[in-house]
């Protein structure tokens, strides 16, 4: 919500247990609602079944761009390697000190960093097309003792899941390398470098607005510069309220609001939102997906629009717990749009396989060495160029293009 001079005015939220309709009114907010992990649909096709938190539906990046703040990079996707069939990652570098990797269907590596990048993702889909896929994890050339550390760590500390997903498929690492998989698109700063742009400050572009954590603009930030820029942002937040006056807001836009809002819940028939998000979701998958295809993307555009007057005009919501989900859709929606929107922008590949378009292959530095900020301007997607930064410590040309280089040539 913002007031008539464009500062922030608060929130507008809906209790998920009773349906009703909230005007929070401040002085400063701070967006913290990680990465937009319902975006893409995973191999399972299960909804929620997704390598990022799947209550994340990227709500924090639509609320940024509805209040009229830039979003970085959003072209430049995050994808994550996995084990086929779990939505939890694979973990190889964290096997990896232990002697374990990534490996083709031969047992090789083929690539020389098991972290995962863009590049790397390129490298992993590349091997999955090639008659050397698909990937598998490798530890069954490992001590026993040394996979049980592994697991000490893969099945406990990281998730239980996983080890009861292996005892129910039958699998174990001692005795065979375990399938992996490429996960489903999102945007995530936190893992990529797609996020509502933030300055030192943690500041959006909108006064008062802030954002913090996966869905800002601080590349690989994880969970370390999720608490930093948290605390940053929060610490700026309040002396800034301590300053200011609480603005006013616009009550048109509230009633307005109310009413789109609630549409959902006024119809007695319709489309629940779970398969309006799965047609979103399956449609992202067919037309944004990489390798990026202009007409492809272009197509997506089209049938997104259909999608958002379904959204508008035909979405039901049953009871509180459905709005909410029909809510969620409205965002998945929202972010499907800045993704297309921000992939046809940038005419260049970058970034390995997460802006890998097919027509434009090559990275043009001439021209495409910026960042670049989406934002609504009357309403439209507008997206512009932002230069890059002078480096604070200098950097060699051979580490600018170590991230290129990362097949192992001499083996795979
Ligand atoms: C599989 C996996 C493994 C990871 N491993 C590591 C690791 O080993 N080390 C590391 O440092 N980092 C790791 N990370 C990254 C780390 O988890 C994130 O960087 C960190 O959690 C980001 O914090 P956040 O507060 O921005 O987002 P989150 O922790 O995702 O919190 C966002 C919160 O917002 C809530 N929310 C979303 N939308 C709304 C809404 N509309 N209304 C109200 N609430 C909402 C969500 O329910 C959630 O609780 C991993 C992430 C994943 C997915």
């Amino acid at each position: 919500m913002t007031a008539s001079d464009g500062r922030i005015a608060g929130a507008i939220a809906v209790n998920t247990r009773t349906a009703e309709f909230l005007v929070l009114r401040a002085k400063t907010v701070i967006l913290c609602m990680g990465a937009a992990g319902r975006l893409g649909l995973p191999h399972s096709g299960y909804l929620f079944g997704t390598y990022e938190n799947p209550t994340n539906s990227g709500d924090g990046y639509a609320m940024a761009y509805h209040a009229g703040a830039a979003l970085a990079n959003l072209e430049c996707y995050q994808i994550n390697p996995l084990i086929k069939d779990y939505n939890g990652p694979a973990c190889a570098y964290v096997a990896g000190p232990f002697g374990a990797y990534t490996a083709n269907s031969e047992g090789n590596r083929f690539i020389e960093s098991d972290y995962w990048s863009g590049q790397m993702m390129q490298e992993f889909y590349n091997e999955l097309q090639s008659g050397k896929g698909p990937v598998f994890l490798k530890l069954n050339h490992l001590h026993a003792d040394t996979v049980g550390e592994i697991e000490e760590i893969l099945h406990k500390v990281e998730r239980p899941s996983r080890g009861r997903f292996h005892q129910a498929r039958g699998t174990d690492y001692r005795e065979k390398m375990i399938e992996m998989h490429i996960s489903e698109i999102g945007f995530c700063s936190g893992h990529s470098a797609s996020g509502v742009f933030v300055d030192e400050f943690a500041r959006t572009t909108v006064p008062g607005l802030y954002a913090a954590g996966d869905m800002a603009s601080v590349p690989h930030n994880y969970m370390l510069g999720a608490f930093t820029n948290g605390a940053v942002a929060g610490e700026h937040a309040a002396e800034v309220a301590l300053e200011t006056s609480l603005p006013d807001f616009n009550g048109e836009f509230v009633k307005a609001e109310r009413k789109r809002v609630l549409a959902p819940t006024r119809r007695e028939d319709g489309i629940p939102p779970n398969q309006l998000e799965y047609k979103t979701r399956r449609l992202v998958n067919d037309y944004l997906q990489p390798p990026k295809v202009t007409a492809r993307m272009q197509i997506g555009q089209a049938r997104l629009a259909e999608i958002r007057d379904d959204l508008e005009t035909a979405l039901v919501a049953r009871d509180a717990h459905e709005l909410m989900r029909s809510l969620e859709a409205s965002s998945i929606l929202d972010c499907a749009d800045m993704a297309a929107h921000a992939s046809l922008f940038r005419t260049e590949s970058r970034w390995g396989l997460y802006h890998n378009r097919v027509d434009y292959p090559k990275k043009d530095d001439d021209n495409w060495f910026c960042h670049t900020l989406l934002r609504k301007v009357d309403g439209r997607l507008v997206s512009e160029k932002r230069p890059i930064q002078p480096y604070i410590v200098p950097i060699e040309n051979e580490e600018r293009t170590a991230y290129d280089r990362l097949r192992v040539s001499n083996q795979a």
